[in-house]
Protein backbone atom coordinates (compact mmCIF):
# COMPACT_ATOMS: atom_id res chain seq x y z
CA UNK A 1 0.00 0.00 0.00
CA UNK A 2 2.72 2.46 0.80
CA UNK A 3 5.21 1.76 -2.15
CA UNK A 4 6.30 4.54 -4.13
CA UNK A 5 3.59 5.29 -7.22
CA UNK A 6 5.50 4.55 -10.19
CA UNK A 7 6.19 8.21 -12.08
CA UNK A 8 4.01 9.64 -14.57
CA UNK A 9 5.63 9.35 -18.04
CA UNK A 10 7.95 12.23 -19.06
CA UNK A 11 6.20 14.89 -20.49
CA UNK A 12 3.08 14.32 -18.84
CA UNK A 13 3.07 16.80 -15.97
CA UNK A 14 3.15 20.10 -16.96
CA UNK A 15 5.30 22.04 -13.96
CA UNK A 16 5.05 25.08 -12.45
CA UNK A 17 3.24 28.19 -15.19
CA UNK A 18 2.21 29.28 -11.85
CA UNK A 19 -0.78 27.20 -11.30
CA UNK A 20 -3.07 24.42 -12.78
CA UNK A 21 -5.98 26.91 -11.94
CA UNK A 22 -4.61 29.89 -14.63
CA UNK A 23 -4.04 26.80 -16.68
CA UNK A 24 -7.18 25.89 -16.60
CA UNK A 25 -8.61 28.98 -16.32
CA UNK A 26 -6.39 31.01 -18.47
CA UNK A 27 -4.21 34.11 -17.63
CA UNK A 28 -6.43 37.60 -17.16
CA UNK A 29 -5.51 40.61 -19.83
CA UNK A 30 -2.68 42.55 -18.08
CA UNK A 31 -3.62 45.37 -16.81
CA UNK A 32 -1.30 48.63 -16.85
CA UNK A 33 1.83 49.36 -14.71
CA UNK A 34 2.14 52.42 -12.61
CA UNK A 35 3.36 55.39 -15.10
CA UNK A 36 5.16 57.71 -12.57
CA UNK A 37 4.14 59.34 -9.07
CA UNK A 38 0.25 59.48 -7.83
CA UNK A 39 -1.69 59.90 -4.73
CA UNK A 40 -4.34 58.27 -3.11
CA UNK A 41 -6.16 57.85 -0.11
CA UNK A 42 -5.60 54.34 0.23
CA UNK A 43 -2.34 52.46 -1.08
CA UNK A 44 -2.53 48.87 -1.32
CA UNK A 45 0.31 46.69 -2.06
CA UNK A 46 -0.53 43.14 -3.39
CA UNK A 47 -3.49 41.48 -5.46
CA UNK A 48 -4.21 38.34 -3.50
CA UNK A 49 -7.46 38.06 -1.65
CA UNK A 50 -6.61 40.38 1.12
CA UNK A 51 -5.45 43.62 -1.09
CA UNK A 52 -8.65 42.40 -3.17
CA UNK A 53 -11.02 42.04 -0.66
CA UNK A 54 -9.71 45.22 1.42
CA UNK A 55 -10.00 47.51 -2.04
CA UNK A 56 -13.23 45.72 -1.96
CA UNK A 57 -14.94 46.54 1.15
CA UNK A 58 -13.34 50.03 1.47
CA UNK A 59 -14.53 50.90 -1.92
CA UNK A 60 -18.22 49.80 -1.22
CA UNK A 61 -18.47 51.46 2.25
CA UNK A 62 -16.83 55.01 1.03
CA UNK A 63 -17.04 54.90 -3.11
CA UNK A 64 -15.61 58.54 -2.79
CA UNK A 65 -12.29 57.04 -1.24
CA UNK A 66 -9.37 57.08 -3.92
CA UNK A 67 -7.99 53.34 -3.69
CA UNK A 68 -4.56 52.25 -5.53
CA UNK A 69 -3.72 48.47 -6.01
CA UNK A 70 -0.45 47.91 -7.08
CA UNK A 71 0.78 44.43 -8.21
CA UNK A 72 3.92 42.90 -8.44
CA UNK A 73 2.66 40.42 -11.50
CA UNK A 74 -0.53 39.99 -12.27
CA UNK A 75 -3.73 39.16 -9.72
CA UNK A 76 -3.76 36.14 -8.28
CA UNK A 77 -0.21 35.28 -8.88
CA UNK A 78 0.64 34.34 -5.49
CA UNK A 79 -1.02 31.71 -3.36
CA UNK A 80 -4.36 33.21 -4.04
CA UNK A 81 -4.06 31.52 -7.42
CA UNK A 82 -2.61 28.54 -6.16
CA UNK A 83 -4.29 27.21 -3.46
CA UNK A 84 -6.03 24.02 -2.64
CA UNK A 85 -9.19 25.64 -2.59
CA UNK A 86 -10.60 25.15 0.87
CA UNK A 87 -12.57 27.71 1.88
CA UNK A 88 -13.17 26.72 5.17
CA UNK A 89 -13.77 28.45 9.11
CA UNK A 90 -9.88 27.40 10.31
CA UNK A 91 -7.58 30.81 11.62
CA UNK A 92 -3.83 30.13 12.44
CA UNK A 93 -3.76 30.65 16.07
CA UNK A 94 -6.87 30.18 17.78
CA UNK A 95 -5.54 29.06 20.96
CA UNK A 96 -3.10 30.94 21.35
CA UNK A 97 -5.08 33.95 20.90
CA UNK A 98 -7.12 32.48 23.75
CA UNK A 99 -4.40 32.05 26.34
CA UNK A 100 -3.73 36.03 25.40
CA UNK A 101 -7.26 37.34 25.53
CA UNK A 102 -9.24 34.80 26.68
CA UNK A 103 -11.44 32.03 25.68
CA UNK A 104 -14.34 34.25 25.10
CA UNK A 105 -12.78 36.12 22.28
CA UNK A 106 -11.45 32.87 20.60
CA UNK A 107 -15.14 32.13 20.29
CA UNK A 108 -15.97 35.27 19.04
CA UNK A 109 -12.87 34.61 16.73
CA UNK A 110 -14.19 31.51 15.34
CA UNK A 111 -17.59 32.52 15.40
CA UNK A 112 -16.21 35.41 12.93
CA UNK A 113 -14.84 32.59 10.97
CA UNK A 114 -17.61 30.45 10.50
CA UNK A 115 -19.37 33.47 9.39
CA UNK A 116 -17.09 34.37 6.90
CA UNK A 117 -17.26 31.12 4.63
CA UNK A 118 -20.82 32.12 4.12
CA UNK A 119 -19.70 35.99 3.24
CA UNK A 120 -17.32 34.71 0.74
CA UNK A 121 -20.22 32.57 -1.03
CA UNK A 122 -22.31 35.37 -1.03
CA UNK A 123 -20.02 38.20 -2.44
CA UNK A 124 -19.13 36.03 -5.03
CA UNK A 125 -23.12 35.20 -5.99
CA UNK A 126 -23.89 38.65 -5.86
CA UNK A 127 -20.92 39.93 -7.71
CA UNK A 128 -21.29 36.70 -10.47
CA UNK A 129 -18.13 35.56 -10.11
CA UNK A 130 -18.83 31.91 -11.03
CA UNK A 131 -15.71 30.38 -8.58
CA UNK A 132 -17.48 26.75 -9.01
CA UNK A 133 -18.43 26.67 -5.66
CA UNK A 134 -19.65 23.68 -3.84
CA UNK A 135 -20.51 24.01 -0.49
CA UNK A 136 -20.05 20.13 0.63
CA UNK A 137 -18.09 21.12 3.99
CA UNK A 138 -14.49 19.84 5.01
CA UNK A 139 -13.70 16.37 5.85
CA UNK A 140 -10.55 15.07 7.67
CA UNK A 141 -9.77 11.88 7.73
CA UNK A 142 -7.31 9.38 10.14
CA UNK A 143 -5.28 6.29 8.72
CA UNK A 144 -3.71 5.31 12.05
CA UNK A 145 -4.36 5.04 15.61
CA UNK A 146 -2.25 8.05 16.70
CA UNK A 147 -4.08 9.98 13.57
CA UNK A 148 -7.55 8.68 15.31
CA UNK A 149 -6.67 9.81 18.64
CA UNK A 150 -5.74 13.44 17.48
CA UNK A 151 -9.17 13.07 14.71
CA UNK A 152 -11.16 12.71 17.89
CA UNK A 153 -9.45 15.45 20.09
CA UNK A 154 -9.32 17.68 17.01
CA UNK A 155 -13.15 17.19 17.52
CA UNK A 156 -14.22 17.89 20.57
CA UNK A 157 -11.88 20.97 20.66
CA UNK A 158 -14.00 21.89 17.67
CA UNK A 159 -16.90 21.18 18.99
CA UNK A 160 -16.37 22.90 22.05
CA UNK A 161 -15.47 26.00 20.11
CA UNK A 162 -19.12 26.13 18.93
CA UNK A 163 -18.87 23.91 15.71
CA UNK A 164 -22.39 21.57 17.03
CA UNK A 165 -22.85 20.64 13.25
CA UNK A 166 -19.70 18.38 13.18
CA UNK A 167 -19.42 15.07 13.17
CA UNK A 168 -17.32 12.27 14.18
CA UNK A 169 -17.85 8.96 11.48
CA UNK A 170 -16.46 5.55 12.22
CA UNK A 171 -14.83 3.94 9.38
CA UNK A 172 -17.62 2.19 7.80
CA UNK A 173 -19.34 6.20 7.64
CA UNK A 174 -16.27 7.85 6.35
CA UNK A 175 -16.26 5.14 3.21
CA UNK A 176 -19.75 5.88 2.60
CA UNK A 177 -18.33 9.68 1.35
CA UNK A 178 -15.35 9.05 0.59
CA UNK A 179 -13.05 5.47 0.41
CA UNK A 180 -10.19 6.75 1.56
CA UNK A 181 -7.62 3.31 1.69
CA UNK A 182 -7.01 2.54 5.32
CA UNK A 183 -9.23 5.17 6.72
CA UNK A 184 -10.01 4.40 10.30
CA UNK A 185 -12.21 7.30 11.18
CA UNK A 186 -13.24 11.26 10.21
CA UNK A 187 -14.67 14.44 11.36
CA UNK A 188 -16.47 16.49 8.75
CA UNK A 189 -18.27 20.04 9.49
CA UNK A 190 -20.31 21.94 7.10
CA UNK A 191 -18.24 25.27 7.35
CA UNK A 192 -16.81 24.67 4.72
CA UNK A 193 -17.18 25.49 0.68
CA UNK A 194 -14.57 23.62 -2.81
CA UNK A 195 -13.45 26.72 -5.23
CA UNK A 196 -11.65 27.06 -7.70
CA UNK A 197 -9.48 29.60 -6.89
CA UNK A 198 -8.61 31.45 -9.85
CA UNK A 199 -11.68 31.76 -10.60
CA UNK A 200 -12.34 33.91 -7.34
CA UNK A 201 -9.14 35.93 -7.64
CA UNK A 202 -9.45 37.20 -11.08
CA UNK A 203 -13.31 37.43 -10.62
CA UNK A 204 -13.16 39.46 -7.46
CA UNK A 205 -10.43 41.78 -9.11
CA UNK A 206 -12.90 42.33 -12.26
CA UNK A 207 -15.03 43.16 -9.51
CA UNK A 208 -12.79 45.39 -7.60
CA UNK A 209 -12.01 47.02 -10.82
CA UNK A 210 -15.65 47.67 -11.75
CA UNK A 211 -16.21 49.39 -8.61
CA UNK A 212 -13.53 51.80 -9.80
CA UNK A 213 -10.42 51.06 -7.86
CA UNK A 214 -7.15 51.58 -10.12
CA UNK A 215 -4.91 48.48 -10.35
CA UNK A 216 -1.99 48.25 -11.33
CA UNK A 217 -0.25 45.05 -12.39
CA UNK A 218 3.30 44.47 -13.25
CA UNK A 219 4.43 47.13 -10.30
CA UNK A 220 6.77 45.87 -8.12
CA UNK A 221 6.81 47.83 -5.05
CA UNK A 222 10.63 47.79 -3.71
CA UNK A 223 9.46 49.61 -0.15
CA UNK A 224 7.20 50.72 1.76
CA UNK A 225 7.78 53.20 3.87
CA UNK A 226 4.82 55.53 5.71
CA UNK A 227 3.01 57.16 3.37
CA UNK A 228 4.55 55.92 0.23
CA UNK A 229 4.74 52.57 -1.69
CA UNK A 230 8.03 52.94 -3.81
CA UNK A 231 8.58 51.15 -6.80
CA UNK A 232 10.47 51.55 -9.99
CA UNK A 233 8.13 53.44 -12.03
CA UNK A 234 7.32 56.42 -9.19
CA UNK A 235 5.69 56.50 -5.84
CA UNK A 236 2.39 56.16 -5.11
CA UNK A 237 1.55 58.73 -1.93
CA UNK A 238 -1.10 58.55 0.61
CA UNK A 239 -1.84 58.53 4.26
CA UNK A 240 -2.89 54.42 4.22
CA UNK A 241 -0.07 51.52 2.82
CA UNK A 242 -1.36 48.68 3.53
CA UNK A 243 0.98 45.46 3.05
CA UNK A 244 -1.31 42.68 1.35
CA UNK A 245 1.98 40.57 0.16
CA UNK A 246 2.08 37.74 3.08
CA UNK A 247 4.41 34.57 1.45
CA UNK A 248 6.20 37.26 -0.58
CA UNK A 249 6.55 39.75 2.98
CA UNK A 250 10.64 38.41 3.31
CA UNK A 251 11.64 40.57 0.14
CA UNK A 252 10.49 43.74 0.93
CA UNK A 253 13.04 45.82 2.16
CA UNK A 254 13.61 46.05 6.37
CA UNK A 255 11.22 42.81 6.37
CA UNK A 256 12.95 39.83 6.12
CA UNK A 257 12.53 38.24 8.90
CA UNK A 258 8.88 38.98 9.81
CA UNK A 259 6.77 36.70 7.81
CA UNK A 260 8.56 33.12 7.20
CA UNK A 261 8.02 31.76 3.03
CA UNK A 262 6.58 28.73 3.38
CA UNK A 263 6.07 26.20 0.45
CA UNK A 264 3.28 24.46 -0.27
CA UNK A 265 3.35 22.23 -3.46
CA UNK A 266 0.12 20.69 -5.21
CA UNK A 267 -0.53 18.06 -8.20
CA UNK A 268 -3.78 17.65 -10.36
CA UNK A 269 -4.88 14.60 -12.18
CA UNK A 270 -6.24 14.13 -15.40
CA UNK A 271 -10.07 13.92 -15.50
CA UNK A 272 -10.96 10.96 -13.73
CA UNK A 273 -13.47 8.86 -15.60
CA UNK A 274 -17.11 7.85 -13.96
CA UNK A 275 -16.16 4.17 -13.15
CA UNK A 276 -12.77 5.41 -11.05
CA UNK A 277 -15.04 7.46 -9.41
CA UNK A 278 -17.49 4.76 -8.21
CA UNK A 279 -14.51 3.17 -6.36
CA UNK A 280 -13.98 6.20 -4.94
CA UNK A 281 -17.01 8.02 -3.69
CA UNK A 282 -16.43 11.83 -2.91
CA UNK A 283 -19.96 12.52 -4.63
CA UNK A 284 -20.68 15.40 -1.53
CA UNK A 285 -17.30 16.78 -2.87
CA UNK A 286 -16.07 17.90 0.49
CA UNK A 287 -12.69 19.29 0.71
CA UNK A 288 -10.37 16.62 1.80
CA UNK A 289 -7.31 16.61 4.60
CA UNK A 290 -5.82 14.47 7.08
CA UNK A 291 -4.27 14.19 10.42
CA UNK A 292 -1.01 14.13 9.16
CA UNK A 293 1.70 16.02 10.88
CA UNK A 294 2.55 17.13 7.52
CA UNK A 295 -0.85 17.15 6.32
CA UNK A 296 -2.06 16.76 2.86
CA UNK A 297 -5.07 19.00 1.40
CA UNK A 298 -7.19 17.73 -1.48
CA UNK A 299 -10.28 18.11 -3.42
CA UNK A 300 -12.54 16.71 -6.74
CA UNK A 301 -12.46 19.52 -9.29
CA UNK A 302 -15.91 20.79 -10.93
CA UNK A 303 -14.06 19.15 -14.30
CA UNK A 304 -13.79 15.74 -11.96
CA UNK A 305 -10.13 15.72 -11.33
CA UNK A 306 -8.73 15.24 -7.93
CA UNK A 307 -6.05 18.24 -6.79
CA UNK A 308 -3.81 17.10 -3.88
CA UNK A 309 -1.34 19.47 -2.11
CA UNK A 310 1.37 18.70 0.72
CA UNK A 311 4.52 20.39 1.87
CA UNK A 312 7.65 19.18 -0.72
CA UNK A 313 10.65 21.30 -0.02
CA UNK A 314 8.80 22.94 3.08
CA UNK A 315 11.15 26.26 3.02
CA UNK A 316 14.21 27.83 0.74
CA UNK A 317 17.26 29.28 2.40
CA UNK A 318 17.49 33.17 3.12
CA UNK A 319 13.72 33.17 2.64
CA UNK A 320 13.22 32.90 -0.86
CA UNK A 321 10.28 31.85 -3.64
CA UNK A 322 9.88 29.52 -6.15
CA UNK A 323 10.01 30.44 -10.08
CA UNK A 324 6.58 30.41 -11.35
CA UNK A 325 5.88 27.62 -9.25
CA UNK A 326 8.11 25.66 -10.44
CA UNK A 327 8.44 22.25 -8.02
CA UNK A 328 11.09 19.49 -7.47
CA UNK A 329 10.51 16.15 -9.52
CA UNK A 330 10.89 14.55 -5.79
CA UNK A 331 7.98 16.48 -4.87
CA UNK A 332 5.92 15.70 -7.21
CA UNK A 333 6.75 11.88 -7.23
CA UNK A 334 5.66 12.13 -3.29
CA UNK A 335 2.65 13.99 -3.81
CA UNK A 336 1.67 11.37 -6.38
CA UNK A 337 2.42 8.19 -3.97
CA UNK A 338 0.07 10.26 -1.62
CA UNK A 339 -2.72 10.10 -3.74
CA UNK A 340 -2.28 6.90 -5.01
CA UNK A 341 -1.87 5.94 -0.77
CA UNK A 342 -4.55 7.49 -0.67
CA UNK A 343 -6.83 6.00 -3.61
CA UNK A 344 -4.76 2.77 -4.68
CA UNK A 345 -7.06 2.75 -7.85
CA UNK A 346 -5.63 5.75 -9.72
CA UNK A 347 -2.05 4.03 -9.98
CA UNK A 348 -2.37 4.74 -13.71
CA UNK A 349 -3.72 7.94 -13.15
CA UNK A 350 -1.98 10.90 -15.02
CA UNK A 351 -0.66 14.11 -13.26
CA UNK A 352 -1.80 16.76 -15.61
CA UNK A 353 0.32 19.59 -13.94
CA UNK A 354 2.50 20.46 -10.50
CA UNK A 355 3.24 23.70 -8.97
CA UNK A 356 4.15 25.12 -5.50
CA UNK A 357 3.31 28.44 -4.06
CA UNK A 358 4.15 30.63 -0.51
CA UNK A 359 1.83 31.23 2.55
CA UNK A 360 3.30 33.13 4.89
CA UNK A 361 4.02 32.06 8.84
CA UNK A 362 4.70 34.30 11.82
CA UNK A 363 7.20 33.58 14.46
CA UNK A 364 4.04 32.41 16.78
CA UNK A 365 2.15 30.70 13.86
CA UNK A 366 -0.80 33.63 14.71
CA UNK A 367 -2.53 35.01 11.91
CA UNK A 368 -2.46 38.66 12.14
CA UNK A 369 -3.94 42.28 10.81
CA UNK A 370 -3.40 45.19 12.00
CA UNK A 371 -3.06 49.32 11.23
CA UNK A 372 -0.81 51.31 12.84
CA UNK A 373 -2.24 54.48 13.81
CA UNK A 374 0.72 56.63 14.08
CA UNK A 375 2.16 55.65 10.75
CA UNK A 376 -0.49 54.69 8.76
CA UNK A 377 0.79 51.09 8.23
CA UNK A 378 -0.93 48.34 7.71
CA UNK A 379 -1.40 44.71 6.92
CA UNK A 380 -2.95 41.08 7.42
CA UNK A 381 -1.77 37.86 6.46
CA UNK A 382 0.41 34.83 8.25
CA UNK A 383 -2.41 32.89 7.83
CA UNK A 384 -0.51 29.68 7.60
CA UNK A 385 -2.07 28.17 5.72
CA UNK A 386 -5.62 28.64 6.22
CA UNK A 387 -5.71 32.05 4.25
CA UNK A 388 -8.55 31.47 1.51
CA UNK A 389 -11.51 32.66 4.00
CA UNK A 390 -9.36 34.11 6.70
CA UNK A 391 -8.23 36.85 3.81
CA UNK A 392 -11.64 37.84 3.46
CA UNK A 393 -12.16 38.51 7.25
CA UNK A 394 -8.88 40.14 7.14
CA UNK A 395 -10.08 42.53 4.21
CA UNK A 396 -13.60 43.91 6.17
CA UNK A 397 -11.52 44.35 9.09
CA UNK A 398 -8.92 46.70 7.61
CA UNK A 399 -11.88 48.16 6.21
CA UNK A 400 -13.12 49.02 9.35
CA UNK A 401 -9.71 49.84 10.94
CA UNK A 402 -9.48 52.48 8.16
CA UNK A 403 -12.78 53.47 8.65
CA UNK A 404 -12.19 53.97 12.11
CA UNK A 405 -8.42 55.75 11.96
CA UNK A 406 -9.98 58.55 9.08
CA UNK A 407 -12.67 59.46 11.27
CA UNK A 408 -15.26 57.94 9.07
CA UNK A 409 -16.68 54.94 12.09
CA UNK A 410 -16.20 53.92 15.22
CA UNK A 411 -14.91 50.61 16.53
CA UNK A 412 -16.90 47.45 15.58
CA UNK A 413 -17.08 43.95 16.32
CA UNK A 414 -14.24 43.54 13.34
CA UNK A 415 -11.88 45.29 15.28
CA UNK A 416 -12.09 44.01 18.60
CA UNK A 417 -11.44 40.54 17.36
CA UNK A 418 -8.27 39.13 18.97
CA UNK A 419 -6.17 39.21 16.03
CA UNK A 420 -6.85 42.31 15.47
CA UNK A 421 -3.25 44.56 16.38
CA UNK A 422 -1.42 41.28 17.68
CA UNK A 423 2.38 41.93 17.92
CA UNK A 424 5.15 39.33 16.89
CA UNK A 425 8.73 38.88 16.85
CA UNK A 426 10.91 38.12 13.87
CA UNK A 427 12.28 35.00 12.89
CA UNK A 428 15.34 33.84 13.47
CA UNK A 429 18.56 35.29 11.02
CA UNK A 430 19.70 32.64 8.81
CA UNK A 431 21.03 30.06 9.15
CA UNK A 432 18.98 29.12 12.10
CA UNK A 433 15.83 30.12 10.12
CA UNK A 434 16.33 27.47 7.68
CA UNK A 435 17.76 24.71 9.82
CA UNK A 436 14.39 25.33 12.43
CA UNK A 437 12.51 24.96 9.10
CA UNK A 438 14.35 21.96 8.01
CA UNK A 439 14.24 20.38 11.49
CA UNK A 440 10.47 20.63 11.98
CA UNK A 441 9.57 18.73 9.25
CA UNK A 442 11.98 16.23 9.58
CA UNK A 443 10.79 15.61 12.57
CA UNK A 444 7.17 15.55 11.50
CA UNK A 445 7.96 13.73 8.74
CA UNK A 446 9.98 10.83 11.33
CA UNK A 447 6.79 11.05 13.16
CA UNK A 448 4.52 10.38 10.64
CA UNK A 449 6.46 6.98 9.44
CA UNK A 450 7.01 5.98 13.26
CA UNK A 451 3.13 6.30 13.95
CA UNK A 452 2.05 4.75 10.24
CA UNK A 453 4.96 1.57 11.36
CA UNK A 454 4.55 0.93 15.01
CA UNK A 455 0.60 1.81 15.10
CA UNK A 456 0.95 3.49 18.04
CA UNK A 457 -2.25 4.84 19.53
CA UNK A 458 -0.84 8.57 20.63
CA UNK A 459 1.03 10.82 18.62
CA UNK A 460 4.74 10.60 17.97
CA UNK A 461 6.95 12.15 21.16
CA UNK A 462 9.03 13.75 17.99
CA UNK A 463 6.55 15.71 17.00
CA UNK A 464 5.58 17.45 20.14
CA UNK A 465 9.14 18.60 21.08
CA UNK A 466 9.02 19.73 17.68
CA UNK A 467 5.59 21.59 18.13
CA UNK A 468 6.92 23.35 21.06
CA UNK A 469 10.89 24.12 20.03
CA UNK A 470 9.27 25.61 16.92
CA UNK A 471 6.65 28.02 19.32
CA UNK A 472 3.99 25.68 17.17
CA UNK A 473 2.58 24.02 20.38
C1 LIG B 1 -0.09 25.71 -2.57
C2 LIG B 1 -0.95 26.42 -1.56
C3 LIG B 1 -2.14 25.84 -1.14
C4 LIG B 1 -2.96 26.49 -0.22
N1 LIG B 1 -4.19 25.96 0.07
C5 LIG B 1 -5.04 26.63 0.87
C6 LIG B 1 -6.37 26.18 1.06
O1 LIG B 1 -6.80 25.21 0.43
N2 LIG B 1 -7.16 26.85 1.93
C7 LIG B 1 -6.72 27.96 2.62
O2 LIG B 1 -7.46 28.50 3.43
N3 LIG B 1 -5.49 28.47 2.39
C8 LIG B 1 -4.65 27.85 1.52
N4 LIG B 1 -3.42 28.38 1.24
C9 LIG B 1 -3.08 29.70 1.80
C10 LIG B 1 -3.80 30.81 1.06
O3 LIG B 1 -3.82 30.56 -0.32
C11 LIG B 1 -3.10 32.14 1.33
O4 LIG B 1 -2.95 32.32 2.71
C12 LIG B 1 -3.87 33.33 0.78
O5 LIG B 1 -4.17 33.14 -0.59
C13 LIG B 1 -3.07 34.60 1.00
O6 LIG B 1 -3.64 35.65 0.27
P1 LIG B 1 -2.86 37.03 0.20
O7 LIG B 1 -3.62 37.91 -0.68
O8 LIG B 1 -2.60 37.50 1.59
O9 LIG B 1 -1.44 36.64 -0.39
P2 LIG B 1 -1.10 36.23 -1.91
O10 LIG B 1 -2.20 35.53 -2.56
O11 LIG B 1 0.22 35.55 -1.88
O12 LIG B 1 -1.00 37.61 -2.63
C14 LIG B 1 0.06 38.49 -2.42
C15 LIG B 1 0.20 39.28 -3.72
O13 LIG B 1 1.13 40.30 -3.51
C16 LIG B 1 1.93 40.41 -4.65
N5 LIG B 1 3.18 41.00 -4.20
C17 LIG B 1 4.11 40.44 -3.40
N6 LIG B 1 5.13 41.26 -3.19
C18 LIG B 1 4.84 42.40 -3.86
C19 LIG B 1 5.51 43.62 -4.04
N7 LIG B 1 6.69 43.85 -3.48
N8 LIG B 1 4.93 44.58 -4.79
C20 LIG B 1 3.72 44.38 -5.36
N9 LIG B 1 3.04 43.21 -5.24
C21 LIG B 1 3.60 42.24 -4.49
C22 LIG B 1 2.09 38.99 -5.14
O14 LIG B 1 2.45 38.93 -6.50
C23 LIG B 1 0.72 38.43 -4.86
O15 LIG B 1 -0.15 38.54 -5.95
C24 LIG B 1 -2.57 27.73 0.33
C25 LIG B 1 -1.36 28.32 -0.06
C26 LIG B 1 -0.56 27.67 -1.00
C27 LIG B 1 0.73 28.32 -1.43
Amino acid sequence: MNAPAPRTPEGHTLNGHVSHWFHDHGLPAPREPLTGDATADVCIVGGGYTGLWTAYYLKKAAPFLRITVLEQKFCGYGASGRNGGWLYNGIAGRDRYAKLHGRDAAVRLQEAMNDTVAEVVRVAEEESIDADVHRGGVLEVAYTPAQLTRLRAFHEDEVAYGDRDRTLLGARETAERIRVSGAVGSTWTPHGARLHPAKLVTGLAAAVDALGVSIHESTPVTEIKPKHAITPYGTVRAPYVLRCTEGFTAALKGLRREWLPMNSSMIVTEPIPAELWDTIGWEGRETLGDMAHAYMYAQRTADDRIALGGRGVPYRYGSRTDNDGRTQAATVDALRSLLVRFFPALARTRIDHAWSGVLGVPRDWCATVTLDRSTGLGWAGGYVGSGVATANLAGRTLRDLVRQDSGQGGATELTSLPWAGHKVRKWEPEPLRWLGVQSLYAAYRTADRRESTLHCPSTDRVAGWADRISGRG
